[in-house]
């Protein structure tokens, strides 16, 4: 039995779906064409066909148009960087996204910055981390975009809370600690040389674990009552019912969910939440690049 409320990101990301689809039903009417996601995939790496299968289809499932573009593992990378160019000046297209990791002779640095900022809804471009950190207007990266969404449902206004974001990465961690520090928590970034780990995480209301090391945070980690997202993705060894390993989070979920208030799981916490945030970014793309108002607090 656990003492923690279970926080269902599958249903949140359902309910974000059905706000896109609002909004892009009444983009379609305004513009007079659906807004456009356009996801490139460079080599056949199978769980970013998955990715990328995923994204297309819940594309279209909002009411929008997906357009994939697959090139094979051997593209020189000045022909990716063209396809973006292209892209970039494609007005029928909102949004563009390079699934990553590409493969090693691309540098995903050059790649990534030769995305137009204004359709960069993975929120991956140095421009996009800048507007973050200055607090100007811009796409936030999808998966810490997501947590922020879940606390936000959960605890209303995050002002002068403790939080501690464990993980320093520029996708997940950095980002994450940029959006709680604008929504006026006190922030803390551990990472690998932080000392004593368990004793800064056992002062914050809010944690943040992505790190990706299987059931890291144990639950005398945990402050009682605080609220814990967990991002981590992990698969454990496999066993003769789970043949794949079972995933798990950074979060020793059956200890952690004793202790704190409430909890994502894994699967079904921030996982789902990171498709749903991309969409929420195309559909806010297609707006600003059409110059229709969308107000600040519409999705
Ligand atoms: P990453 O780039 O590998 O970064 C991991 C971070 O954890 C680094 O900052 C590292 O510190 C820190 N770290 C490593 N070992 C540590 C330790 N023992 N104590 C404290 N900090 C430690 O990973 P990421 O891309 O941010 O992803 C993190 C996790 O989230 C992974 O499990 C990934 O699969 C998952 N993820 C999930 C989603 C989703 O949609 N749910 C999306 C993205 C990522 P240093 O900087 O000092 O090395």
């Amino acid at each position: 039995m656990s003492n923690a409320d279970i926080i269902d990101g599958k249903a949140f990301a359902e309910g974000l779906r059905g706000r896109v689809a609002e909004l892009a039903a009444s983009f379609e009417q305004a513009a007079g064409r659906k807004a456009g996601l356009a996801v490139v995939l460079v080599g056949e790496d199978p769980a970013s066909e998955i990715y990328v299968r995923n994204k297309g289809k819940q594309t279209i499932a909002c009411g929008m148009e997906s357009m994939e573009h697959r090139l094979p593992a051997d593209t020189p990378e000045t022909d990716l960087l063209a396809l973006v160019e292209q892209l970039n000046s494609d007005p029928a297209v909102d949004g563009i996204l390079v699934q990553l990791p590409l493969p090693d002779h691309m540098d995903e640095q050059k790649v990534i910055a030769t995305i137009n900022p204004d359709k960069d809804v993975d929120g991956f471009h140095v421009i996009s981390a800048g507007r973050l950190a200055v607090g100007q207007k811009g796409f936030v990266a999808c998966t810490p975009l997501g947590c922020l969404m879940l606390l936000k449902d959960r605890l209303g206004d995050l002002s002068g809370l403790d939080a501690v974001v464990i993980g320093r990465s520029n996708i997940v961690g950095k980002p994450m600690a940029q959006l709680l520090l604008r929504e006026n928590c006190t922030v803390t970034i551990a990472h690998s040389r932080t000392k004593d780990l368990p004793e800064v995480v056992r002062r914050a209301d809010i944690v943040v674990a992505a790190v990706g090391r299987a059931e890291m945070v144990k639950g005398d980690w945990v402050k009682p009552g605080a609220t814990v997202i967990d991002v981590g993705m992990n698969r454990l060894p496999p066993t003769e019912d789970k043949p794949k390993g079972k995933l798990v989070g950074d979060v020793d979920f059956a200890e952690v969910s004793q202790v704190a208030g409430a909890v994502t799981p894994v699967p079904g916490g921030v996982g789902p939440m990171t498709i749903a945030v991309l969409l929420r970014n195309t559909i806010v793309a297609a707006h600003r690049n059409a110059g229709l108002e969308l107000a600040e607090d519409a999705i």
